[in-house]
């Protein structure tokens, strides 16, 4: 069975119109086609400026907080040795992973929502893969040149100019991998301690594996992978176009206004002419970095970065057309009716996210930053001291969960008679820190009306910050006669 059908090919690297290479050249390929290296045009505009803008402040971010401490203590830091989480001033235990859960459904639901009303803007702007590969081409440009001059080093003969280009591009790509490979693992082992640790080798062997590894993703990913990676392997990619709808915000062309398409002079009178508004210069395919054609229609391979938008807008003023011919737009607008931007689709993810940060906001603001558990000792039932009265052993541990250290007052409820022999001190407890504090508890027997009697242990931070915590036990004692 044959695996080739004929179909029109569309080149992205070519400069002219793509009619002469399309509707008059029909060629035959193969179904399974091998990656066609895209040679991105550079260009400028508002899309590209706001997004030159996102993308150096998310970069700045992730390289400048994993140095930020408040109080000496990480801004973000994840602490898998101590089971420790540090965000923004707030430590987070493994009793916490709850919330932590729930600020990455929170993000979920955050993307749903604005993808439904602007489409792709999370692949276009802000997504890492885009950041970096961004980055690279933008090393890649400066190093080799245009996207023509890189086209022509590629095919040009091996020679002193070529290697030294070549080597210089990928020895600033392997340098930016390595400091992202480094920050990535400064933010689970202290940035500081790490870069000392890795260079006089005395760093724990998980750390290089993780460097390295990162290092080696960042290269492969952004360096050498780029569009492949949005196409064949972000599974976002796949099933975000069941979040679009008729009135969802996306990078179209209007083809109602562009067709027919087809070259002509400035000064010709497209009416005349018959023509639409799209010249057919192929700029918005050149520029595209995921090497489509807009014009084709919706294509899961858009990654909504608009750079098309930019170019278009520019052949637009140089043909004194308004601009606009690709623009964000709805499926609606194109066809004439009206847009919604509230709808029942945007009301419910909309109203979900609300939901989750509320209840977040809630959980957080009320937690309390102490934790008490109470272990009863096990050995022994229960014991008489010198007064008659009865003893049991329990070991308290207290869990500040604050940025602070605490000092902690232990009490008692529940037994009218019931004294504290051994652990009426304040307890001091470091910021972040569990501490186990063994305790006597006396009581008079006379008091017990059975064999276990509840017991309240409570404790109480000696500042004016009224934190505290109790649970409850049980008071072994003899059989009542
Ligand atoms: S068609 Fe290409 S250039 Fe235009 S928004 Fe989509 S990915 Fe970007
Ligand atoms: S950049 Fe604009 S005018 Fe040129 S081919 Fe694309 S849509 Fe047509």
């Amino acid at each position: 069975m044959s695996s080739q059908i004929p179909v029109q090919q569309i080149d992205p690297n070519t400069d002219g119109p793509s009619d002469k290479n399309n509707k008059k050249n029909p060629e035959t390929v193969e179904l399974y086609a091998s990656r066609k290296k895209i040679y991105v045009r550079e260009i400028k505009g508002l899309f590209q400026r706001i997004r030159f803008f996102s993308l150096m402040a998310l970069m700045g971010m992730y390289f400048l907080f994993v140095w930020i401490t408040i109080d000496g203590e990480p801004l973000i830091h994840f602490d898998l040795p101590a089971r420790e989480f540090h965000l923004y001033g707030m430590t987070f235990f493994p009793q916490d992973f709850f919330l932590l859960a729930a600020m990455l459904i929170i993000c979920a639901f955050g993307l749903f929502f604005i993808t439904t009303l602007f489409g792709r803007v999370w692949c276009g702007y802000t997504c890492p893969q885009t950041v970096w590969t961004f980055i690279f081409m933008w090393v890649e440009e400066r190093i080799e040149g245009s996207h023509t001059k890189r086209m022509r080093l590629d095919k040009a003969p091996n020679s002193p100019e070529k290697m030294i280009r070549k080597s210089a591009k990928h020895v600033s790509w392997l340098l930016i991998a390595f400091a992202t490979g480094v920050t990535f693992v400064g933010y689970f082992y202290p940035i500081r301690e790490l870069l000392a640790d890795l260079f006089t080798l005395g760093a724990n062997g998980w750390a290089y594996f993780w460097v390295g590894f990162f290092t080696v993703a960042t290269y492969l990913n952004a360096g050498w992978m780029r569009e492949q990676v949005c196409l064949y392997m972000c599974p976002y990619a796949r099933f975000q176009s069941v979040m679009f709808d008729r009135n969802t915000r996306i990078v179209s062309y209007d083809p109602n206004r562009g067709e027919p398409r087809g070259s002509r002079k400035k000064s010709a009178d497209r009416k005349e002419l018959g023509l639409g508004d799209c010249i057919d210069c192929g700029l918005c395919v050149q520029v595209c970095p995921t090497g489509i054609d807009i014009r084709d229609g919706l294509q899961y391979e858009c990654i909504g970065c608009a750079l098309c938008i930019d170019a278009c807008d520019s052949v637009m003023d140089k043909m004194d057309y308004p601009r606009g011919l690709i623009r964000y737009t709805t499926e609606n607008e194109l066809e004439g009716r009206p847009s919604k931007l509230l709808r029942p689709r945007t009301f419910g993810y909309g109203a979900l996210l609300m939901l989750m940060i509320g209840a977040v906001v809630v959980t957080i603001a009320t937690r309390v930053p102490v934790e008490l558990d109470v272990i009863r000792d096990r050995g022994a039932l229960f014991s008489y001291n010198g007064n008659g009265w009865v003893e049991n052993t329990y070991t308290l541990k207290i869990n500040n969960m604050a940025e602070v250290p605490r000092e902690f007052r232990i009490g008692l409820e529940g037994i009218e008679t019931a004294r504290l022999l051994r652990g009426n001190e304040p307890v001091q407890v470091a910021a972040g820190d569990l501490r186990s504090v063994p305790v006597v508890v006396e009581v008079n027997p006379d008091d017990l009306d059975d064999i276990n009697t509840s017991i309240t242990f409570r404790i109480e931070a000696t500042d004016d910050s009224g934190v505290s915590d109790e649970t409850d036990s049980r008071f072994v004692g003899p059989r009542p006669r």
